[in-house]
């Protein structure tokens, strides 16, 4: 049956005592799927756990950015495990389906299986359960994979941008031998995280020349290796478009050494564009937010370390939820204030980004907002 999207009259999202919350005169009935000007539907909510990290990609979190000067969220400005399963049972009640947990490196989120037990005992409006997946740097995950798997975890996707400590060394800017992430990376094909995906951020000049190897090692691993796209999230990574390797550049080269044949998309709006190997050697991805956007069936919310939900990665601005969930807004008001914000949302940052990136902007940091 086809599903209907309602937009749910907009209220404001700015701070109110709890009473003014509860007061507001809202639809009663919240319980609609919700559709933004564009009539994309909210299908997917990113919840960045904490900020904080233990490597300091360049790309990313970069040194001198993130640096012992840098003021991390105090532990009472992160929302609580218990406040995340409200705001996400509120958000699966408007449309969400899959939950993914990110930072920040959410590993280093103590009790973090416990989070994921919960989240995973949630149900869809179809009444399925809801997948719950993570992505991680994969440094602590040679402990915490069986953990997450008997706590419920469906996916998990581990990054890894080079298989030389060098390269390694340059994009993460840490001494974590790549070992270790290789091991947490086995862990989790072990535990039956299956199939484990691997993220490549490609940086021209950096780390492109292990495109091919990095295809060579995950051939016939059972494992999905993802090529991404250098984004210019954030405002610290001094982003340039020379810096990016396009997808289209990065399939040439694979296909130049593994023939390759396009396959069809798992789902509708799926980001990544999946490729087979033709001798059966297994399936890569290449995920194109630069050069290919795809805003147009983007479906992502994002719920930031201390509880304001984003609708773009490059946001600047996000819609608070910890403060009237603080005050003790009832689940309607809470509800009306997600569909109201992504009932206004008209982000298509990707697709218009050149003429976005000439206009000097504030962007949140992707470790902030959950990347
Ligand atoms: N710390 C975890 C990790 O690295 O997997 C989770 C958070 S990280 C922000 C999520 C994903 O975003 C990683 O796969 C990372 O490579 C990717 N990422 C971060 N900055 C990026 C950028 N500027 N361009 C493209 N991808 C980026
Ligand atoms: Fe940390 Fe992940 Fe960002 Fe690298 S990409 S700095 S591992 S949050
Ligand atoms: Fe979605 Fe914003 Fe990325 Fe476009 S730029 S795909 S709207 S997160």
């Amino acid at each position: 049956m086809a599903e209907t999207f309602k937009i749910i009259p907009l209220i404001p999202v700015t701070a109110k005592p709890a009473q003014a919350y509860n007061e507001l005169d809202v639809p009663r009935d919240h319980g609609q799927f919700v559709a933004d000007t564009l009539q994309r539907p909210m299908r997917d909510l990113r919840i960045s756990v904490t900020d904080r990290c233990n490597l300091r990609c360049t790309y990313c979190m970069p040194r001198e950015a993130f640096d012992e000067n840098h003021s991390f969220l105090p532990r009472a400005e992160l929302l609580s495990f218990e406040e995340i399963e409200r705001l996400a049972k509120l958000f699966i009640r408007l449309g969400v389906q899959k939950i993914r947990l990110t930072g920040g490196e959410p590993l280093l989120r103590r009790g973090i299986e416990r989070l994921v037990e919960s989240l995973a005992r949630l149900q869809t409006k179809a009444g399925q359960p809801v997948e719950v997946a993570l992505t991680t740097n994969a440094v602590l995950l040679s402990k915490k994979a069986l953990s997450l798997k008997d706590a419920g975890l469906s996916r998990i996707t581990a990054s890894l941008d080079g298989l030389s400590e060098e390269t390694f060394r340059r994009m993460s800017d840490s001494n974590v031998p790549v070992k270790t992430v290789l091991d947490g990376i086995a862990a989790a094909q072990h535990a039956g995280l299956a199939p484990v995906k691997v993220n490549m951020v490609v940086k021209r000049g950096v780390n492109d020349h292990e495109i091919i190897p990095m295809a060579g090692h995950f051939r016939n691993s059972g494992i999905v290796l993802r090529f991404i796209e250098y984004m210019d999230v954030g405002c610290t990574n001094g982003w340039r478009m020379d810096d990016v390797v396009a997808a289209r550049e990065i399939l040439e080269q694979v296909a130049s050494r593994y023939p390759l044949r396009q396959v069809d998309p798992n789902y509708m709006g799926e980001v990544a564009e999946r490729w087979c190997y033709a001798d059966g050697g297994g399936e890569i991805g290449v995920i194109a937010s630069v050069t290919q956007a795809f805003c147009h069936e983007c479906t992502r919310a994002r719920l930031s370390t201390d509880g304001k939900l984003y609708t773009c990665l490059f946001g600047s601005s996000g819609a608070d939820l910890r403060a009237p969930l603080r005050m003790g807004s009832n689940d309607r008001i809470l509800t009306n204030l997600i569909a109201g914000h992504w009932g206004q949302r008209g982000d298509r940052y990707s697709q218009i980004r050149h003429a976005a990136t000439e206009i000097p902007r504030e962007k949140i940091e992707m470790s902030y907002i959950g990347g």
